[in-house]
Protein backbone atom coordinates (compact mmCIF):
# COMPACT_ATOMS: atom_id res chain seq x y z
CA UNK A 1 0.00 0.00 0.00
CA UNK A 2 2.78 2.53 0.99
CA UNK A 3 4.29 1.83 -2.25
CA UNK A 4 1.73 3.23 -3.94
CA UNK A 5 1.25 6.46 -2.22
CA UNK A 6 4.98 7.28 -2.09
CA UNK A 7 5.35 6.82 -6.06
CA UNK A 8 2.35 8.98 -6.38
CA UNK A 9 1.65 13.01 -7.03
CA UNK A 10 0.20 12.41 -3.23
CA UNK A 11 3.53 11.74 -1.84
CA UNK A 12 3.45 14.79 -0.12
CA UNK A 13 0.25 14.11 1.72
CA UNK A 14 1.53 10.33 2.43
CA UNK A 15 4.49 12.27 4.35
CA UNK A 16 2.30 14.95 6.09
CA UNK A 17 0.09 12.14 7.26
CA UNK A 18 2.72 9.91 7.90
CA UNK A 19 4.70 12.51 10.39
CA UNK A 20 1.45 13.08 11.82
CA UNK A 21 0.36 16.39 10.57
CA UNK A 22 -3.48 17.29 9.66
CA UNK A 23 -4.14 17.79 6.26
CA UNK A 24 -6.07 21.42 5.36
CA UNK A 25 -8.75 21.68 2.79
CA UNK A 26 -7.01 22.01 0.28
CA UNK A 27 -5.11 18.65 0.30
CA UNK A 28 -8.85 16.59 1.24
CA UNK A 29 -9.81 18.55 -2.12
CA UNK A 30 -6.89 17.35 -3.69
CA UNK A 31 -7.22 13.67 -2.64
CA UNK A 32 -11.31 13.91 -4.02
CA UNK A 33 -10.25 15.33 -7.18
CA UNK A 34 -7.48 12.19 -7.61
CA UNK A 35 -7.89 9.24 -10.08
CA UNK A 36 -5.28 7.43 -8.35
CA UNK A 37 -7.60 5.48 -5.51
CA UNK A 38 -4.61 3.00 -4.88
CA UNK A 39 -2.73 6.41 -3.61
CA UNK A 40 -5.53 7.90 -1.78
CA UNK A 41 -6.69 4.37 -0.50
CA UNK A 42 -2.99 3.79 1.06
CA UNK A 43 -3.09 7.29 3.02
CA UNK A 44 -6.09 6.55 3.95
CA UNK A 45 -4.96 3.60 5.17
CA UNK A 46 -2.02 4.61 6.73
CA UNK A 47 -4.52 6.87 9.00
CA UNK A 48 -6.64 4.34 10.04
CA UNK A 49 -3.76 2.14 11.04
CA UNK A 50 -2.69 4.66 13.32
CA UNK A 51 -6.01 5.26 14.82
CA UNK A 52 -7.14 1.94 15.46
CA UNK A 53 -5.05 -0.86 14.37
CA UNK A 54 -5.87 -2.98 12.08
CA UNK A 55 -9.58 -3.52 12.98
CA UNK A 56 -13.15 -3.63 12.08
CA UNK A 57 -16.28 -3.26 14.35
CA UNK A 58 -19.81 -3.91 13.17
CA UNK A 59 -22.88 -3.95 15.21
CA UNK A 60 -26.16 -6.47 15.43
CA UNK A 61 -29.30 -3.79 15.30
CA UNK A 62 -32.16 -3.24 14.05
CA UNK A 63 -34.08 0.00 12.65
CA UNK A 64 -37.81 0.18 13.67
CA UNK A 65 -39.65 3.10 11.65
CA UNK A 66 -42.22 4.32 13.99
CA UNK A 67 -44.07 6.71 11.27
CA UNK A 68 -42.84 7.38 7.71
CA UNK A 69 -45.68 10.57 7.78
CA UNK A 70 -43.46 13.56 7.17
CA UNK A 71 -44.61 17.33 7.45
CA UNK A 72 -41.76 18.27 5.04
CA UNK A 73 -41.03 17.12 1.51
CA UNK A 74 -37.02 16.95 1.25
CA UNK A 75 -36.50 16.42 -2.95
CA UNK A 76 -34.37 13.51 -2.41
CA UNK A 77 -36.43 11.89 0.25
CA UNK A 78 -38.60 8.77 -0.86
CA UNK A 79 -39.43 7.73 2.23
CA UNK A 80 -41.69 10.36 3.27
CA UNK A 81 -45.72 9.80 2.79
CA UNK A 82 -48.73 12.35 3.88
CA UNK A 83 -51.91 11.59 5.46
CA UNK A 84 -53.73 10.76 2.54
CA UNK A 85 -51.02 8.44 1.33
CA UNK A 86 -52.07 4.47 1.30
CA UNK A 87 -48.77 3.40 2.31
CA UNK A 88 -48.22 5.85 4.73
CA UNK A 89 -48.48 3.98 8.61
CA UNK A 90 -47.67 4.74 12.30
CA UNK A 91 -46.71 1.99 15.00
CA UNK A 92 -48.40 1.67 18.45
CA UNK A 93 -46.18 1.92 21.43
CA UNK A 94 -46.74 -1.66 21.56
CA UNK A 95 -45.88 -2.22 17.94
CA UNK A 96 -42.97 -1.07 18.62
CA UNK A 97 -42.49 -3.04 22.02
CA UNK A 98 -43.23 -5.99 20.09
CA UNK A 99 -40.38 -5.83 17.42
CA UNK A 100 -37.98 -4.66 19.53
CA UNK A 101 -38.23 -8.01 21.56
CA UNK A 102 -38.75 -9.99 18.80
CA UNK A 103 -35.14 -8.39 18.01
CA UNK A 104 -33.54 -8.66 21.01
CA UNK A 105 -33.95 -12.40 21.03
CA UNK A 106 -32.01 -12.73 17.81
CA UNK A 107 -29.16 -10.87 19.65
CA UNK A 108 -29.07 -7.20 18.37
CA UNK A 109 -27.64 -5.08 20.79
CA UNK A 110 -29.07 -1.91 19.28
CA UNK A 111 -32.61 -0.35 18.31
CA UNK A 112 -32.03 2.18 15.65
CA UNK A 113 -34.88 4.29 15.55
CA UNK A 114 -36.43 7.14 13.49
CA UNK A 115 -39.36 8.05 11.74
CA UNK A 116 -40.91 11.90 9.75
CA UNK A 117 -41.71 14.69 11.03
CA UNK A 118 -45.03 12.98 12.51
CA UNK A 119 -47.83 15.53 12.02
CA UNK A 120 -50.00 15.33 15.22
CA UNK A 121 -47.83 12.50 17.54
CA UNK A 122 -47.80 14.55 20.79
CA UNK A 123 -44.65 14.57 22.86
CA UNK A 124 -46.20 11.47 25.12
CA UNK A 125 -45.42 9.26 22.58
CA UNK A 126 -41.65 9.77 22.02
CA UNK A 127 -41.03 9.41 26.03
CA UNK A 128 -43.34 6.85 26.48
CA UNK A 129 -41.96 4.66 23.33
CA UNK A 130 -38.18 5.15 25.10
CA UNK A 131 -39.26 4.19 28.65
CA UNK A 132 -41.36 1.26 27.34
CA UNK A 133 -38.29 0.31 25.10
CA UNK A 134 -36.10 0.85 28.12
CA UNK A 135 -37.88 -1.11 30.35
CA UNK A 136 -37.12 -4.68 28.00
CA UNK A 137 -33.86 -4.22 28.69
CA UNK A 138 -31.73 -1.95 30.36
CA UNK A 139 -28.48 -2.71 27.99
CA UNK A 140 -30.23 -2.11 25.06
CA UNK A 141 -29.02 0.99 23.17
CA UNK A 142 -31.66 3.39 21.96
CA UNK A 143 -30.09 5.79 19.49
CA UNK A 144 -32.96 7.30 17.97
CA UNK A 145 -33.96 10.47 16.25
CA UNK A 146 -32.17 12.84 13.77
CA UNK A 147 -31.17 16.71 14.46
CA UNK A 148 -34.28 17.65 12.54
CA UNK A 149 -36.53 15.07 14.68
CA UNK A 150 -35.15 16.39 17.53
CA UNK A 151 -36.18 19.88 16.71
CA UNK A 152 -39.55 18.55 16.05
CA UNK A 153 -40.20 17.22 19.52
CA UNK A 154 -38.82 20.55 20.73
CA UNK A 155 -41.44 22.30 18.90
CA UNK A 156 -44.29 19.92 19.90
CA UNK A 157 -43.06 19.86 24.02
CA UNK A 158 -43.16 23.97 23.58
CA UNK A 159 -39.09 23.45 25.31
CA UNK A 160 -35.79 24.31 24.30
CA UNK A 161 -33.81 22.28 22.53
CA UNK A 162 -31.43 21.48 25.75
CA UNK A 163 -35.03 20.80 27.98
CA UNK A 164 -36.05 18.52 25.44
CA UNK A 165 -33.15 16.86 25.23
CA UNK A 166 -32.75 16.26 28.95
CA UNK A 167 -36.53 14.86 29.05
CA UNK A 168 -35.74 12.32 26.46
CA UNK A 169 -32.44 11.30 28.14
CA UNK A 170 -34.52 10.76 31.00
CA UNK A 171 -36.86 8.47 29.39
CA UNK A 172 -34.39 6.36 27.93
CA UNK A 173 -32.51 7.66 25.17
CA UNK A 174 -28.75 6.78 24.59
CA UNK A 175 -27.61 8.46 21.39
CA UNK A 176 -28.64 10.41 18.60
CA UNK A 177 -28.54 8.99 15.12
CA UNK A 178 -26.47 11.30 12.63
CA UNK A 179 -29.41 11.56 9.62
CA UNK A 180 -30.23 14.78 7.76
CA UNK A 181 -27.02 16.24 7.59
CA UNK A 182 -27.46 15.99 4.05
CA UNK A 183 -24.95 18.76 2.43
CA UNK A 184 -24.31 21.72 4.75
CA UNK A 185 -24.11 24.42 1.74
CA UNK A 186 -27.31 26.71 1.79
CA UNK A 187 -27.31 26.39 -1.95
CA UNK A 188 -27.09 22.49 -2.28
CA UNK A 189 -29.70 22.62 1.03
CA UNK A 190 -32.27 24.02 -0.89
CA UNK A 191 -32.34 22.24 -3.89
CA UNK A 192 -32.28 18.74 -2.02
CA UNK A 193 -34.19 19.56 1.03
CA UNK A 194 -35.71 22.65 0.75
CA UNK A 195 -37.41 23.40 4.39
CA UNK A 196 -34.99 21.26 6.13
CA UNK A 197 -33.33 22.42 9.36
CA UNK A 198 -29.94 24.60 8.56
CA UNK A 199 -26.26 23.46 8.91
CA UNK A 200 -26.36 25.71 12.22
CA UNK A 201 -29.48 24.18 13.47
CA UNK A 202 -28.32 20.51 12.99
CA UNK A 203 -24.66 21.22 14.25
CA UNK A 204 -26.53 23.26 17.60
CA UNK A 205 -28.48 20.33 18.00
CA UNK A 206 -25.49 17.66 18.24
CA UNK A 207 -23.47 20.31 20.03
CA UNK A 208 -26.21 20.55 22.93
CA UNK A 209 -26.25 16.57 23.53
CA UNK A 210 -22.50 16.70 23.39
CA UNK A 211 -22.40 19.11 26.55
CA UNK A 212 -24.80 17.12 28.33
CA UNK A 213 -22.15 13.82 27.81
CA UNK A 214 -24.59 12.33 25.06
CA UNK A 215 -22.80 11.26 21.81
CA UNK A 216 -24.28 10.53 18.28
CA UNK A 217 -23.25 9.55 14.61
CA UNK A 218 -22.79 12.58 11.97
CA UNK A 219 -23.56 11.95 8.35
CA UNK A 220 -23.15 13.37 4.46
CA UNK A 221 -25.20 12.45 1.37
CA UNK A 222 -23.32 12.93 -1.52
CA UNK A 223 -23.59 12.33 -5.29
CA UNK A 224 -25.96 14.32 -5.90
CA UNK A 225 -26.21 18.20 -6.88
CA UNK A 226 -22.90 19.15 -4.74
CA UNK A 227 -19.46 19.52 -5.76
CA UNK A 228 -16.47 17.94 -4.40
CA UNK A 229 -15.97 21.13 -2.64
CA UNK A 230 -18.51 21.21 -0.96
CA UNK A 231 -18.29 17.69 0.35
CA UNK A 232 -14.70 19.59 1.85
CA UNK A 233 -16.76 22.17 3.87
CA UNK A 234 -19.43 19.90 4.70
CA UNK A 235 -16.35 17.63 6.50
CA UNK A 236 -15.24 20.84 7.72
CA UNK A 237 -18.21 21.89 9.77
CA UNK A 238 -17.78 18.14 11.28
CA UNK A 239 -14.21 18.13 12.37
CA UNK A 240 -14.57 21.31 13.87
CA UNK A 241 -17.45 20.67 15.76
CA UNK A 242 -15.55 17.09 16.76
CA UNK A 243 -12.56 19.60 18.27
CA UNK A 244 -15.07 21.47 20.07
CA UNK A 245 -16.89 18.32 21.85
CA UNK A 246 -15.37 15.03 21.04
CA UNK A 247 -19.01 13.97 20.89
CA UNK A 248 -19.00 12.12 17.55
CA UNK A 249 -18.33 8.48 18.03
CA UNK A 250 -18.55 8.23 14.21
CA UNK A 251 -18.85 8.98 10.38
CA UNK A 252 -21.39 8.18 7.98
CA UNK A 253 -20.90 8.55 3.87
CA UNK A 254 -24.47 7.85 2.65
CA UNK A 255 -24.44 7.80 -1.56
CA UNK A 256 -26.71 9.32 -2.45
CA UNK A 257 -29.86 6.51 -4.11
CA UNK A 258 -31.00 7.95 -7.34
CA UNK A 259 -34.54 5.90 -7.24
CA UNK A 260 -37.97 7.38 -6.21
CA UNK A 261 -37.30 11.13 -6.10
CA UNK A 262 -37.73 14.26 -7.62
CA UNK A 263 -33.72 15.40 -8.33
CA UNK A 264 -32.68 14.89 -11.66
CA UNK A 265 -28.93 13.52 -11.09
CA UNK A 266 -27.09 12.60 -14.19
CA UNK A 267 -24.22 10.62 -12.10
CA UNK A 268 -25.16 8.64 -9.18
CA UNK A 269 -22.47 7.57 -7.15
CA UNK A 270 -20.06 4.97 -8.21
CA UNK A 271 -18.51 2.45 -6.49
CA UNK A 272 -15.03 4.35 -7.19
CA UNK A 273 -16.09 7.61 -5.69
CA UNK A 274 -18.04 5.28 -2.37
CA UNK A 275 -14.37 4.44 -1.51
CA UNK A 276 -12.86 7.42 -2.42
CA UNK A 277 -15.36 9.09 0.11
CA UNK A 278 -14.79 7.20 2.71
CA UNK A 279 -10.80 7.05 2.48
CA UNK A 280 -10.85 11.17 1.90
CA UNK A 281 -12.93 11.18 5.23
CA UNK A 282 -10.70 8.58 7.13
CA UNK A 283 -7.58 10.82 6.41
CA UNK A 284 -9.54 14.26 7.00
CA UNK A 285 -11.47 13.71 9.65
CA UNK A 286 -8.60 12.73 12.16
CA UNK A 287 -10.16 13.26 15.42
CA UNK A 288 -13.04 10.57 14.76
CA UNK A 289 -12.36 7.62 15.88
CA UNK A 290 -14.89 5.39 13.54
CA UNK A 291 -15.37 5.90 9.16
CA UNK A 292 -18.33 3.31 8.79
CA UNK A 293 -18.58 1.35 5.10
CA UNK A 294 -22.43 1.62 5.16
CA UNK A 295 -23.02 -1.68 3.51
CA UNK A 296 -27.20 -0.54 3.49
CA UNK A 297 -26.55 2.15 1.25
CA UNK A 298 -23.10 0.86 -0.64
CA UNK A 299 -24.24 -2.46 -1.28
CA UNK A 300 -21.92 -5.60 0.18
CA UNK A 301 -19.68 -5.77 -2.47
CA UNK A 302 -17.89 -2.81 -1.61
CA UNK A 303 -17.29 -4.04 2.10
CA UNK A 304 -14.20 -5.89 1.58
CA UNK A 305 -12.27 -3.17 -0.36
CA UNK A 306 -13.14 -0.47 2.24
CA UNK A 307 -12.67 -2.18 5.16
CA UNK A 308 -9.92 -4.41 4.72
CA UNK A 309 -7.78 -3.09 2.35
CA UNK A 310 -7.63 0.37 3.13
CA UNK A 311 -9.85 3.06 5.48
CA UNK A 312 -12.89 2.20 7.36
CA UNK A 313 -12.90 1.20 10.99
CA UNK A 314 -16.48 0.54 11.15
CA UNK A 315 -18.69 -1.35 8.96
CA UNK A 316 -22.01 -0.50 9.43
CA UNK A 317 -24.74 -2.59 11.04
CA UNK A 318 -25.77 -6.00 10.33
CA UNK A 319 -29.41 -5.95 10.35
CA UNK A 320 -32.30 -7.87 12.18
CA UNK A 321 -34.84 -6.56 9.90
CA UNK A 322 -33.55 -7.01 6.61
CA UNK A 323 -31.39 -10.29 5.05
CA UNK A 324 -28.80 -9.46 2.67
CA UNK A 325 -29.42 -11.95 -0.38
CA UNK A 326 -25.90 -13.24 0.71
CA UNK A 327 -23.64 -13.79 3.14
CA UNK A 328 -20.80 -12.61 4.11
CA UNK A 329 -17.33 -13.53 2.41
CA UNK A 330 -14.60 -12.76 5.21
CA UNK A 331 -15.00 -9.36 4.88
CA UNK A 332 -12.37 -9.05 8.14
CA UNK A 333 -11.25 -10.98 10.84
CA UNK A 334 -14.75 -11.94 12.37
CA UNK A 335 -13.22 -13.01 15.61
CA UNK A 336 -11.72 -9.46 16.17
CA UNK A 337 -14.75 -7.26 15.57
CA UNK A 338 -16.54 -6.68 18.74
CA UNK A 339 -20.02 -6.62 19.55
CA UNK A 340 -21.75 -3.58 20.60
CA UNK A 341 -20.97 -2.80 24.32
CA UNK A 342 -21.80 1.01 24.37
CA UNK A 343 -22.21 3.87 22.34
CA UNK A 344 -18.94 3.40 20.98
CA UNK A 345 -20.54 1.04 18.25
CA UNK A 346 -23.21 2.37 17.13
CA UNK A 347 -25.60 2.70 13.66
CA UNK A 348 -25.98 5.89 12.09
S1 LIG B 1 -37.51 15.38 7.01
FE1 LIG B 1 -36.73 13.29 6.70
S2 LIG B 1 -38.57 12.02 6.39
FE2 LIG B 1 -39.20 14.16 6.15
S3 LIG B 1 -39.11 14.52 3.93
FE3 LIG B 1 -37.12 15.18 4.81
S4 LIG B 1 -35.76 13.37 4.67
FE4 LIG B 1 -37.91 12.65 4.37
Amino acid sequence: MQFFAQHSKLCDLYDKVAAGERISEADALRLFESKDLNAVGAIADLARQRKVGNRGSYILNRYINYSNYCILSCQFCSFARKKRDADGFQLTIEEIVHKAREALQLGITELHIVGGLHPSLPFSYYTEMLKALRALDPRLQLKCFTAIEILHLAWLARKSVEETLLELKAAGLDSLTGGGAEIFRKEVRSAIARGKESAEEYLQVHRAWHRMGGRSTCTMLYGHVESLADRVDHLRYLRNLQDETHGFVGFVPLPYQPENNEIPVENPPTGFDALRTIAVSRVYLDNFEHITAYWVGMGLKYMEPSSKNTFSTWLGPRRRNCKPKRRWSKPFARPAARRCSGTRFTSP
